[in-house]
């Protein structure tokens, strides 16, 4: 347990995340704290580097909504401060703290306070002397580092321990966990370290835990991307709705790739609409389309959805049209029916659609097809030109 979380056996896979703000500015510090929750953040590391640090701390965890872990990395004597502040949690790097005796220190604290301890074994700052042993942080020096803790924990009675093995290569961290999970028994703590900026931090987090998740390794989850750290807990929640490991609480937005049909500018109007939903609690899956010609039927599995044509937006609920607003107000309009569907239910929004609703999207799909015709993307005409470029 962390704090009021279970991680590990059957719990819920986690969402972690790390704030950015110095410890010591606690209102700071419980601000991103309370943004982190909202996005579908369970538990937020804050680092606890200095003695103010650790001040803070005893003034952060009454009022944060989730529990809270200090993260040390070279003083164990604050590792000692953050557990009289009374954090849910320590993440030690066994990297930075290499005393036997002080780490053994640590260990009897916590077991004595029945706090939970990670091992986060850091590919960058390796022990020394394992990385030479290796020649390299290779995934068997990162186990081995970890594994080298947990003997010391043990030496005082403590194995409450979740552990992580991460490195910035992600063919290495998906290696190092599946090592780990074949070596202990222990929660494990996933992440790709230094991921960088979205989007390819984001494909590099999601590359590496989510095969790992995948194959049915880890317990909870954390993306170090260079960014806000909401936009982390955001991907995290993400990554575990649509791995079906985290019941939905969110917006499902999908929207077609759009093409030669688009009646709007399709990535636009996703965004705004992504935008407008955000981080609101509306468990709905929502399509935007660029055509009414096609958009109603490829997204007829959608809980709502709308699609352009001639100017105007064709609002559907599980495939049939309910309404049709002006093209400017499809995205207010989604939203509202978001809200009434939320509020009253499906039924009650399908039985007052708009009688004309769906004559009207016919009308337009016609006007459509006979304007584009069915070769929207003029394929044939380019096949005909490229024909003749090439002197067919
Ligand atoms: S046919 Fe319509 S719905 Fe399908 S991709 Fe093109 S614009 Fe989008």
């Amino acid at each position: 347990m962390v704090g009021s979380v279970a991680v590990g056996g059957d719990a819920p896979i986690s969402v972690q995340s790390m704030t950015t703000t110095k410890t010591a500015d606690v209102d700071a510090t419980l601000q991103q704290i309370y943004a982190l929750a909202a996005a579908g953040c369970d538990i937020v590391r804050c680092t606890c580097n200095e003695p103010e640090a650790a001040e803070g701390l005893a003034r952060i965890v009454p009022r944060s909504p989730v529990p809270i872990v200090a993260d040390i990395h070279f003083h164990h004597k604050l590792a000692l401060a953050a557990l009289e502040a009374g954090v849910h949690a320590l993440r030690l790097n066994p990297g930075n703290i290499r005393k036997p005796d002080q780490i053994k220190a640590v260990a009897a604290e916590a077991r004595d306070r029945a706090i939970p301890i990670r091992i986060g074994v850091n590919g960058g700052s390796l022990d020394p002397d394992i990385e030479q042993r290796f020649g390299g942080a290779t995934p068997e020096a990162l186990v081995a580092s970890a594994v080298r803790e947990l003997d010391y924990f043990r030496e005082v009675d403590f194995d409450d321990v979740k552990i992580s093995v991460k490195a910035s290569s992600v063919p290495v961290m998906i290696e190092a966990y599946r090592l780990l999970s074949e070596t202990v028994d222990h929660p494990l703590h996933l992440g790709v370290t230094e991921a960088g900026p979205p989007p390819a931090g984001l494909v590099k987090s999601v590359a590496g835990i989510g095969a790992l998740l995948a194959e049915g390794i880890g317990d909870t989850i954390r993306f170090s991307l260079t960014a806000d750290p909401v936009e982390e807990a955001r991907a995290g929640r993400q990554l575990l709705e649509a791995l079906g490991l985290r019941e939905r609480k969110n917006v499902d937005l999908i929207a077609c790739p759009s093409c030669g049909r688009a009646e709007v500018d399709v990535i636009k109007v996703a965004n705004d609409a992504m935008a407008a939903f955000a981080d609101r609690q509306i468990p709905l899956q929502i399509a935007v389309m660029g055509c009414i010609v096609n958009g109603p039927g490829e997204a007829k599995d959608a809980d709502l959805g709308i699609a352009a044509g001639r100017g105007k937006g064709h609002l559907f609920v599980r495939g049939k049209i309910v309404r049709v607003v002006p093209e400017a107000e499809m995205v207010a309009a989604l939203v509202a029916e978001a809200e009434a569907i939320m509020d009253e239910g499906f039924d009650s929004v399908l039985a007052r659609a708009d009688a004309d609703a769906e004559r009207l999207a016919a009308e337009a799909r016609e006007e459509l097809l006979q304007i584009q015709g069915l070769d929207a993307n003029r394929d044939a005409q380019r096949i005909e030109r490229v024909r003749n470029a090439g002197g067919n």
